[in-house]
């Protein structure tokens, strides 16, 4: 059978060990460190002690040689055993495929070797308030000054800039020819004269937390610049070069979510009897959605898989489309298993004390960031369907 439909063995055996370990802390830890403004730090040190959270980077920089299939699995799967890691959509899949792509030699040793075993956590910095999901707006400029940059401006909703060492900071930069504003991007230190940040009260329970990031005349040295926005595309393949991931990941993300509400709805579905001797599981009231979920949830994998094979071989292209196709089945999965399952639980499943609740929203992220399911769709109408740029 094509390896397409059946993942090889290292990569099972890979899925078993995580959820081995992300079982062991499980939801309930999620949950007590959401409570009480504790970090996901204990496993997420453990995991990269274990070589989970760079198994997509280089073994010669301290990685395990894999691919973005890989490291989208092991999310998916601390997902799944509710204990799903934020910040590896970002540290080791968005800046670690960037810097492993995009970065000189000198840059890769620096960074990768600690993003790999979790030692630099490492942010992503794009959205902008004013510009939101038409990032061609951002403002967040860099000057030349000698040996060194100058960054100036903000950005918001910025995930775990409190646990961070650095930001991947996405700012414009002139052209001297052409004159146009390019993207550039710069690995800034959390702990650089003139970086500040704000953290945004969000409704969503957990330990990760959003900021607004205020750059006031931040100075990096010049071998802060990742990648050359001067390139003939104007910088964008940079750029790409993480977003594709960003994607996969967020829909892996999704998927463990998805599967961890089922199991808990499944389960409470075989156990809880109201009716004669039957469990509720019995109606098909019940069992229906439930049957759907599954269903809807293994196509959602399967785009994943795609998306991150087609990345993991060099296909650039075909991964972009399939990547947002995945993240769009993702964000719709993680909506409707977590709505089932709080169903399922009747008034169990809006307590505190069942965890689901707070999934509702943890779910809903799926459908906003990083690119909202609207902007998914004019992509695949667009570049899929060659239908009108609608925007
Ligand atoms: C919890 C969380 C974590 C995040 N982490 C990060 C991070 O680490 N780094 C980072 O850079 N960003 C991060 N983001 C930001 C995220 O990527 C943005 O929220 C997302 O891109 C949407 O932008 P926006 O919120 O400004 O929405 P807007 O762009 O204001 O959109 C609002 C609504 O309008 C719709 N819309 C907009 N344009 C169109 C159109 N042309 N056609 C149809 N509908 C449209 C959208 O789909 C959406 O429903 C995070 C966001 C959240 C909520």
């Amino acid at each position: 059978m094509s390896t397409m439909f059946v993942e090889p063995e290292e990569r099972v055996a890979l899925r078993e060990s995580v959820a081995r370990l992300a079982g062991k802390y499980g939801h309930e830890y999620v949950e007590k460190q959401a409570r009480e403004g504790g970090k996901m730090t204990e496993m997420w040190l453990e995991m990269g002690r274990s070589g989970f959270l760079g198994v997509n980077i280089a073994e010669e920089h301290g990685g395990g040689g894999g691919g973005m299939a890989d490291l989208a699995a092991v999310l998916e799967e601390s997902a799944a055993a509710g204990a799903p890691l934020l910040m590896m959509v970002v540290s080791p899949a968005i800046c670690g495929s960037i810097i492993s792509r995009c970065g000189t030699p000198e840059q890769k040793e620096r960074w990768l070797p600690g993003i790999a075993d979790g030692t630099h956590l490492m942010a992503f910095g794009i959205t902008e308030a004013d510009a939101g999901s038409n990032s061609h707006n951002i403002t967040t400029a860099a000057t030349r000054d000698g040996d060194h940059y100058v960054l100036s401006g903000q950005k918001t909703y910025i995930s775990g800039v409190d646990e961070a060492q650095s930001v991947l900071v996405v700012a414009r930069m002139k052209d001297a020819a052409s004159g146009k504003l390019r993207p550039a991007l710069f690995v800034v230190p959390t702990d650089a004269p003139g970086f500040t940040k704000q953290v945004i009260p969000m409704a969503w329970q957990a330990p990760e937390k959003q900021f607004t990031l205020f750059l006031d005349e931040v100075r990096v040295p010049a071998t802060s610049l990742v990648g050359d926005p001067h390139s003939e595309d104007g910088g964008m393949w940079q750029l790409f070069a993480g977003l594709n991931p960003e994607r996969i990941m967020g829909a892996a993300f999704s998927c463990g979510m998805a599967r961890f509400a089922l199991g808990k709805a499944v389960a409470y579905a075989k156990e809880r009897s109201v009716w004669r001797d039957a469990p509720i599981g019995a109606h098909q009231g019940i069992a229906h959605p439930l049957a759907k979920v599954k269903i809807e949830l293994e196509q959602a994998r399967l785009l994943w898989q795609k998306a991150a094979a087609l990345y993991d071989a060099g296909d650039d292209f075909g991964a972009g489309e399939y990547a947002n196709m995945a993240k769009y089945a993702g964000g719709e999965i993680a909506c409707n298993a977590t709505d089932v399952a709080v169903h399922t639980h009747g008034g169990n499943g809006l307590t505190q004390e069942y965890g689901l609740a707070n999934m509702l929203i943890a779910a809903r992220l799926g459908r906003i960031a990083p690119v909202s399911r609207e902007m998914i769709l004019n992509f695949v109408a667009m570049h899929t369907l060659g239908l009108p740029k609608s925007y």
